[in-house]
């Protein structure tokens, strides 16, 4: 089969591999139909991250049809149309038999190669995927669409982790493709007014489409508490991970607010810790999906999540170099590129 290869940092060959066979029983063989970008494919390509060691097919976020399956398979057949979880989880460690999926102990990525492990993605024509992470589409979703599954269950694990009240304000730092997702969710939830803050001018634009009432340069934070009157926001959702815009997202949090930390670009970030103890503001972590599959593709099915504006191109599995290029030097102000092999 053809395969997008790393085979060496910042090096895509579009190659012939040879076709992944079922070695267990529970796995399936997956024909991918859609192969979206991850911001972290792009920071793996670059070795940035080191969670992607050359030579490994990248690639987590995506959907297809069902080959064939193993010999224990019983909820899906070949010719199903499926999207699927990133993250493989074991099922029997404690985290996993305590419903915490995301957080179990022998975690794997698709489409990751680190120290510990590595598991071939889905930038192929074929994918093997376990049965316990696979989800049928819900019928007149587009392969496409589906490709965002895994983003959009990010996102709404994030909001699932301190969600608005009715009516109840909140605000987003950051306005890229999880940002723009979350402020989605949080538009099915809320009346009250949803904040943007994000420094590029375009996503501030984006984030005012995608269903934000106010988007602010990090510049002019300060008419977060004009708008509020001084009561500033109950709950901030950080999509970037750096020092800069966390500190952004404490400033606006009001006394014994929460702030969902999503973004991760920094591995060491400085927090103003006076401001978080003495106004008792709650950080709280957010990791990956955990059972948000079946909700988020039955908002994507019924239009109440509408992701169909954040693709901003589809485009053959073999430019898939020329595209990471693009998204490396953030040419074109890309969110999200679709690669269909
Ligand atoms: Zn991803
Ligand atoms: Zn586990």
């Amino acid at each position: 089969m053809k395969a997008l290869v790393l085979t060496e940092y910042k090096r895509l060959e579009f190659k012939d591999v040879p076709k992944p066979v079922i070695a267990n029983p529970t796995e399936v063989l997956v024909k991918i139909e859609a192969a979206a970008i991850c911001g972290s494919d792009v920071h793996g390509w670059d070795g940035s991250t080191g969670r992607r060691k050359p030579p490994i097919i990248m690639g987590h976020e995506g959907s297809g049809i069902v080959e064939e399956v193993g010999s224990l398979v019983t909820g899906f057949k070949a010719g199903d149309r499926v999207t699927f979880d990133s993250t493989i989880f074991c099922g029997s460690c404690s985290f996993c038999r305590s419903g915490l999926f995301n957080l179990c102990d022998n975690r794997r990525v698709l489409g990751v190669s680190c120290e510990e492990y590595r598991r071939d993605g889905i930038f192929a024509e074929y994918a093997i995927v376990e049965e316990r992470v696979l989800f049928h589409l819900p019928e007149g979703l587009s392969f496409t669409e589906a490709a965002f599954a895994e983003p959009a269950g990010v996102a709404a694990h994030a909001v699932s982790l301190a969600p608005p009240k009715l009516g109840e304000d909140v605000a987003v730092v950051g306005a890229g493709l999880i940002g723009l997702l979350i402020i989605k969710v949080l538009r099915t939830m809320t009346a009250g007014r949803i904040f943007a803050i994000e420094v590029d001018e375009n996503r501030r634009k984006k984030a005012l489409e995608v269903g934000a009432d106010h988007a602010l340069d990090p510049a002019d934070i300060d008419e977060v508490a004009t708008l509020t009157a001084g009561a500033l926001v109950p709950t901030v959702f950080e999509a970037v991970g750096a020092t800069g815009p966390i500190k952004t997202a404490i400033s606006i949090a009001r006394k014994g607010g929460t702030v969902v930390l999503v973004g991760n670009v920094s591995p060491q970030i400085e927090i103003p810790l006076q401001s978080v103890v003495t106004r008792q503001i709650r950080l709280q972590g957010s990791c990956a999906i955990n059972g948000e599959y079946p909700a988020v593709l039955s908002m994507m099915a019924g239009g109440t999540l509408d992701v169909r504006d954040l693709v901003s191109t589809t485009a053959p599995l073999s430019e898939g170099e020329a595209w990471f290029k693009k998204l490396y030097n953030r040419e074109e102000d890309l969110l999200k590129v679709v690669l269909i092999p």
